[in-house]
C-alpha cells in the first residue's frame, strides 16, 4: 500500500507556516526523502526516491463546528495562498444518526453534561483525533507536524500505529520568530492573535481569563453561548454546575472583570493604558506555557 503524506491544519500559526514551508520545499524531493528516512519510514523514503519528486501532501482541518470565525476565515486565506484545498473533516459523520451538533451530542448523550476540561479532555479524542483516524484509514502515513525547535517541551502528537510523525521545524531548527516572519511575508497571522494565543474551539478550557474577556469583547454572542453551556449543566438538586475554568464560572469572571475594570480605569488614566490591553499584551509570546493546549488543536 502506497504511503500517504498528510498535514493537519489547526487554524494556528505553526501548522499554517509548515504548510507554506513544505510548499516552498517542493522542488527538493531529497528533503522529503531524508525526512521520511530520519523518521524510520523506509518505504516512504524509497517511494520518494523512486519517483524523484516530492510527495503530494494532503492538508486537512478537523472542524469541531465550534471554532472561532477567524479560524474559518484564515483557512480560506491559506487555501488561496497554497492554491489547493484543505479537506474539512467533521465529527458529524460520527453522529449522523443524531440531529444535534456533534459537540452537543457528545456532551449530553455520551458525557452526561460533563463539560470537557484539562482533566476530562474527551473533546480532543472525539472531535479531532477520531475523525483524523477515519480520514487516514489503514494506509501507512507520514504526518507532518509543526512543532518548533524552540518548544521541545511541547508534547508531541500521539500517533496511530500506521502514522509516523515528522517534525520539519525541529529538524531544520526553526523557532517562533522564523514562523512569524514566514507568515508575515505570506498570509499574515490569523486575526485572533490580537486577543487570543491559540486556535481551537471558542469555549476551549485552555483559555486564560484574559482570553475569555477577549472572546466577550470580540464575539459577545459566543461568550453568551459558552455561558449557556455552563448554565445548562446546573443541577438544582445538587447545586452542581460544570464550568469551563477551574473553580470559576464565566458569570463570576464577568463580575471580577467589572471590579478590575473599575480599578484599572483609574490606573489607566495615569499611564495611558487599559486593563485589558495589559492582560492580553503577551498573547503572541505566550504559547509555550506549561499548561499549553493539546498539540492536535493548537499547533
Ligand atoms: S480546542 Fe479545546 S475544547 Fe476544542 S477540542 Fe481542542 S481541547 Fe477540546
Amino acid at each position: 500500500m502506497r504511503t500517504r503524506h498528510i498535514i493537519g491544519i489547526s487554524g494556528g500559526k505553526d501548522s499554517a507556516a509548515l504548510a507554506i514551508y513544505l510548499t516552498r520545499k517542493r522542488e527538493d524531493w531529497r528533503y522529503f526523502r531524508d525526512l521520511a528516512a530520519e523518521a524510520g519510514c523506509s518505504d516512504a523514503a524509497r517511494e520518494i526516491e523512486t519517483a524523484k519528486q516530492a510527495p503530494e501532501i494532503e492538508s486537512f482541518f478537523t472542524d469541531t463546528g465550534k471554532e472561532l470565525p477567524e479560524v474559518y476565515e484564515y483557512l480560506e486565506i491559506l487555501e488561496k495562498y497554497l492554491d489547493k484545498p484543505i479537506v474539512r473533516l467533521s465529527p458529524f459523520s460520527l453522529v449522523e444518526d443524531d440531529n444535534t451538533a456533534p459537540f452537543d451530542h457528545f456532551l449530553w448523550a455520551e458525557h452526561g453534561g460533563l463539560l470537557p476540561s484539562r482533566h476530562q479532555r474527551w473533546c480532543t479524542y472525539k472531535m479531532k483525533i477520531k475523525p483524523m483516524g477515519l480520514f487516514v484509514g489503514d494506509a501507512p502515513t507520514v504526518n507532518y507536524v509543526g512543532i518548533r525547535a524552540d518548544e521541545s517541551s511541547r508534547s508531541k502528537l500521539s500517533s496511530l500505529t500506521n502514522v509516523t510523525a515528522v517534525y520539519p521545524f525541529m529538524s531544520d531548527g526553526l523557532v517562533r520568530q522564523d514562523i512569524v516572519s514566514l507568515l508575515e511575508e505570506t498570509t499574515g497571522l490569523p486575526k485572533y492573535y490580537s486577543w487570543r494565543s491559540r486556535s481551537g474551539c471558542y469555549f476551549c478550557f485552555f483559555q486564560r481569563k484574559s482570553e475569555w474577556l477577549g472572546l466577550r469583547e470580540h464575539h459577545p454572542d459566543l461568550f453568551e453561548k459558552a455561558m449557556r453551556y455552563e448554565n445548562e449543566t446546573f443541577d438544582p438538586n445538587t447545586g452542581r454546575m460544570y464550568t469551563w475554568m477551574d473553580r470559576m464560572s464565566l458569570a463570576e469572571l464577568e463580575e471580577e472583570a467589572s471590579s478590575m475594570q473599575a480599578g484599572a480605569e483609574m490606573i489607566a488614566s495615569d499611564r495611558q493604558s487599559t486593563w485589558q490591553a495589559d492582560l492580553i499584551s503577551d498573547h503572541l509570546s505566550d504559547d509555550d506555557r506549561a499548561d499549553h493546549a493539546c498539540a492536535v488543536c493548537s499547533i
